[in-house]
C-alpha cells in the first residue's frame, strides 16, 4: 500500500462506525454498502482491519463523494467504488463480511432480501440500524443466521444498535429469554442491559403509555379497542424487559 498523509478526520470516525469497525474480521473483504463518503472502508483500509473493500452506493452525490474520498486518500488499489442498489455491485463470494450503517432497520432488511441471492451464507453480516432493529432481527431468524453481537451506544443525544450475524445456530441468542421481547430489544442487549439500554427503552414505554391513554380518552371504536390491547402488550413487555415490575 502507498503511504499516504492522513488527517485526524479522516482516521477518526464516529464512535458509531467505529463500533461497527470493531466487528469486521481481521484481514477480510469488506463490502460496506450505502457506504456514502467511504468513511468506513477507508477507515478500515488504513487500519489494516479489512485487507480489501468495495463501497456500494446508489445516490449520485454520495457515490461520488466516495470515488473522491478514495481517490484523495490513494486507496483506489485498495477500495472498490462501485454504484448501484444495494448488494447488486458485489458478486457472490467476493467478500467476508458486509457492513450496513446507518439506515432504518427496515432498510437495511430490505436490501439484504433483496439481494440475498448474492450472499453466499458464509459473510459475517455487521448492521447498525438507526432504528427499528427488530425487522433486521427477524429477517437474520428467518434466513437461518445466528445473532452473535449485538452493541448499543448512545453518540451525540441519539442511540445505535449494531447488531452481527453469521452462519450458525439461529435459536442460541434468544435461549433463555422471551423470543418476541428478544426481537424487540436485542438478546444479547437485553441481559446486558446497560445505561443507554435502559434509557432508550424506558424513553420508548413512557412513550408507549402516553399514546395509550390518549387513546383509552377517545371514541372506544373496533378499531381503538385493538390499539390499546396491542399497546397494552408492549407496555408489559417493555416493562418486563427494563425491570419495571
Ligand atoms: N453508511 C454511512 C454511515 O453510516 O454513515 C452512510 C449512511 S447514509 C445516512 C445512507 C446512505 O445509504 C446514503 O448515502 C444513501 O444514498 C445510501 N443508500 C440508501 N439505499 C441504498 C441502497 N439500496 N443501496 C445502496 N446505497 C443506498
Amino acid at each position: 500500500m502507498r503511504k499516504v498523509v492522513i488527517t485526524m478526520n479522516e482516521m477518526k470516525l464516529s464512535k458509531r462506525l467505529q463500533t461497527v469497525a470493531e466487528y469486521i474480521p481481521d484481514g477480510a473483504v469488506i463490502a460496506d454498502i450505502g457506504s456514502d463518503h467511504a468513511y468506513l472502508p477507508c477507515y478500515a483500509v488504513l487500519n489494516h482491519i479489512a485487507s480489501r473493500a468495495i463501497a456500494g452506493e446508489i445516490t449520485d452525490g454520495p457515490f461520488l463523494s466516495a470515488k473522491q474520498q478514495v481517490e484523495k486518500l490513494n486507496l483506489s488499489s485498495h477500495i472498490s467504488v462501485r454504484q448501484g442498489d444495494g448488494l447488486e455491485v458485489i458478486q457472490k463470494g467476493e467478500v467476508d463480511a458486509i457492513t450496513i450503517a446507518g439506515m432504518g432497520g427496515s432498510l437495511i432488511a430490505h436490501i439484504l432480501e433483496s439481494g440475498k441471492d448474492k450472499l453466499t451464507g458464509k459473510e459475517r453480516l455487521i448492521l447498525q440500524p438507526n432504528i427499528h432493529a427488530i425487522h433486521i432481527r427477524e429477517w437474520l431468524y428467518k434466513e437461518g443466521y445466528a445473532l452473535v453481537s449485538e452493541m448499543i451506544l448512545e453518540e451525540d443525544g441519539k442511540c445505535y444498535e449494531v447488531l452481527a450475524a453469521e452462519a450458525g445456530d439461529k435459536d442460541a441468542a434468544y435461549e433463555g429469554f422471551s423470543f418476541e421481547a428478544g426481537m424487540l430489544v436485542g438478546p444479547f442487549l437485553a441481559k446486558e442491559k446497560n445505561a443507554v439500554f435502559t434509557k432508550k427503552w424506558t424513553q420508548e414505554l413512557e412513550h408507549t403509555e402516553k399514546i395509550h391513554e390518549q387513546i383509552s380518552r377517545a371514541a372506544q371504536s373496533g378499531h381503538n379497542k385493538q390499539k390499546l390491547a396491542e399497546l397494552t402488550k408492549r407496555i408489559e413487555l417493555l416493562k418486563e424487559v427494563i425491570g419495571h415490575g
